[in-house]
């Protein structure tokens, strides 16, 4: 192979095992001529599902090539393909979006009419997503070498599922992946060992489950060499349940027994292997380090060893990066993979780099992927401009420009669009590599919620009805998601306009209950996320003084905003802002209480 692409040049110096070369080259193959693979992916999409009630309808006629398919097939949406969504969740099991049957429903943190999207997925998807993930190894071994001499401390976790109507499981793609063979019939990899055995993974209640995840790492903790969670928050969490929970764990291991909290049978088994002897010294261990105030660099003082943080911090996760930085004593932090729930996309073949710098490679073998160019004015404007044939092929993407990603898949979605927002920032060999910008239509996130502007400003509504009769109402509000505190939660700014015209009180009963309201017209993920992740806290409403929007408006004005066009931004986090804001701040209120949810949806 000849060394051209800086990859290549990276294999050559670096002690690289024959899987891994294998794994390169493949990276190196799908990134030579990314057009060719794209067009093969469509032909072998388009001819299997040709016989597709959904495809048929657009008389392809047995046509596979592009031109064709751009012509024919339209750009949709999530809520254009609910009705067969819908369909195929009751129990019709004729081809309607995938020749190949539908095994069950991915979950997304998309939410439509407030309920979680349904993905549809097949059985041979869960191979594609395994190859993403085998990926990654092979590209990390080029930057951190001897990372087959020790363990990742990983904290993953299975969420609650549910059935459909027509009796397909719904299910995030985590659980999904972590309850397949693929995952816990994994063979032996000195590369991918993990601290967490799979019985730790696999329980459902997560307090079990992240105490004996975090027992096992502390028992382990000089063999741990990096130091994960999917998300950032998700790592973030497992440091605030160590501080809520040392005593407990250090009491376990200066003894040598398992906490009666742990009562899952399969993890009390597996734990009896792990935990077999009392260990006094690293019992005082912990609690000299753990009982100290400060906690800055405690992942490194309890982990020696850790050369990097494996967490998404890229998109929402950006605003976790400071806290993790404190906690981790500035360890790089490594943004391995983009992917959804609707199909895997791609890896970074610079997984060092910082977070900052992160742009993902999308494997071109994964689905059929177009770029709506993304149009500026913002979201509405580029709603309204939408041009079908616009959309550019993989291969055709500009540097420095942002697209939004659509994608065809082999479980049949059909140029649906994902709503990510990408910025193309260069190319390996012919692939380009994208920056994540945003999501879409995203106002608020502190975990895998997306909250948008329209279920915030119904959330406004719902609460303010509780003091509509004494004449009181919310005249200005914005939002900022809080996340220095674990978990982070929701903060809403309030001003409010009483009868005569002052700021009106409300009670601090009412504001609580509003509080609550709002939690309870948020959508599901929101809920989930507060009722059986605890990853939310409670929401917060912070009423200020009258005048303080003005302010606002005042202060952007100096900044250059044009007063005709000045609109309240529903979403602060600008440090001049939020200082203007908390100054301004009359009382504060939290939700008393947990809002209602259930695994089962709600229609
Ligand atoms: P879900 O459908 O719930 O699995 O969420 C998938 C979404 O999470 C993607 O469409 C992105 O908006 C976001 N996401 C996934 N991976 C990343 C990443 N590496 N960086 C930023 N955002 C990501």
């Amino acid at each position: 192979m000849a060394v051209d692409s800086p990859l290549q040049s990276r294999m050559v110096s670096a002690t690289t095992s024959e899987k891994d070369v294998k794994a390169l080259k493949f990276i190196e193959e799908m990134t030579r001529n990314p057009d060719s693979v794209q067009e093969k992916v469509l032909g072998e999409i388009l001819t299997r599902n040709s016989n597709t009630e959904y495809l048929k309808r657009f008389d392809l006629n047995g046509v596979v090539d592009r031109k064709t398919f751009k012509s024919k097939v339209p750009v949709v949406t999530y809520e254009d393909l609910k009705p067969e969504i819908q369909r195929i969740s009751n129990g019709d099991r004729s081809p309607i979006l995938s020749s190949h049957p539908i095994t069950e429903f991915l979950t997304s943190s998309g939410t439509s009419a407030g309920e979680r999207k349904l993905m549809p997925t097949i059985e041979e998807d869960l191979d594609r997503r395994q190859l993403l993930y085998s990926l990654l190894m092979p590209v990390m071994n080029l930057y951190v070498p001897g990372l087959d001499k020790g363990k990742g401390l990983y904290f993953l976790f299975v969420k609650s599922e549910s059935k459909t109507s027509g009796g397909l499981p719904a299910r995030p793609v985590l659980t999904s992946y972590y309850k397949s063979d693929h995952f816990k019939r994994r063979p032996y990899d000195p590369y991918n060992v993990y601290t967490s055995p799979n019985e730790a993974i696999l329980c459902s209640d997560s307090s079990q489950s992240m105490y004996a995840q975090m027992l096992c790492g502390l028992l382990m903790r000089h063999e741990v060499l990096r130091l994960g969670a999917v998300f950032a928050s998700g790592l973030l969490r497992a440091i605030s349940f160590l501080q809520n929970n040392w005593k407990e764990l250090a009491r376990d291991i200066s003894t040598g027994t398992l906490s009666s909290r742990i009562f899952d049978p399969a993890i009390k088994n597996r734990m009896s292997k792990i935990l077999t002897k009392p260990d006094q010294e690293l019992a005082e261990f912990l609690v000299g380090v753990c009982s100290q105030e400060n906690w800055e660099g405690i992942i490194t003082k309890i982990w020696p060893n850790t050369k990097y943080l494996d967490v998404i911090v890229t998109g929402a996760m950006a605003q976790y990066i400071p806290t993790l930085e404190y906690y981790s004593g500035g360890l790089p932090m490594a943004c391995t993979m983009y992917a959804s729930s609707e199909s895997y996309f791609g890896i970074n073949l610079k997984p060092m780099c910082k977070p900052s710098e992160v742009s993902y490679t999308i494997m071109p073998n994964m689905a059929y992927f177009e770029f709506l160019p993304h149009n500026h004015d913002g979201d509405g404007a580029a709603e309204a401009s939408l041009d079908e044939t616009s959309l550019v092929e993989l291969a055709n993407v500009e540097v420095g420009k942002e697209y939004e990603l659509v994608i065809t898949t082999y479980a049949g979605l059909c140029r649906y669009r994902v709503g990510d927002i990408l910025r193309v920032t260069g190319f390996h060999n012919s692939a380009p590599q994208f920056k994540f910008i945003r999501r879409k239509n995203v106002l608020l996130s502190i975990e895998s919620d997306k909250t948008d502007e329209a279920e915030l400003q119904k959330a406004v509504e719902n609460a303010s009805r509780l003091f509509a009769e004494q004449g009181t109402r919310v005249i200005e509000y914005t939002s900022y998601a809080e996340t220095k505190t674990i978990p982070g939660h929701y903060v809403i700014y309030w001003e409010l306009l009483g009868r005569d015209q002052s700021n009106a009180l409300i009670s601090e009963e009412v504001m609580a209950k509003c509080c609550l309201e709002m939690e309870e017209s948020l959508n599901s993920v929101y809920r989930q996320s507060r009722v059986a992740d605890n990853s939310i806290g409670p929401l917060e409403i912070r009423v200020v003084q009258n005048g303080t929007f003005e302010e606002l408006m005042d202060y952007a004005i100096s900044r250059g905003a044009s007063i005709n066009q000045y609109k309240v931004p529903r979403c602060v986090s600008f440090t001049p802002i939020m200082e203007l804001l908390d100054s301004r701040v009359v009382s504060a209120h939290f939700s008393p209480s947990l809002p209602h949810w259930s695994p089962e949806r709600r229609r």
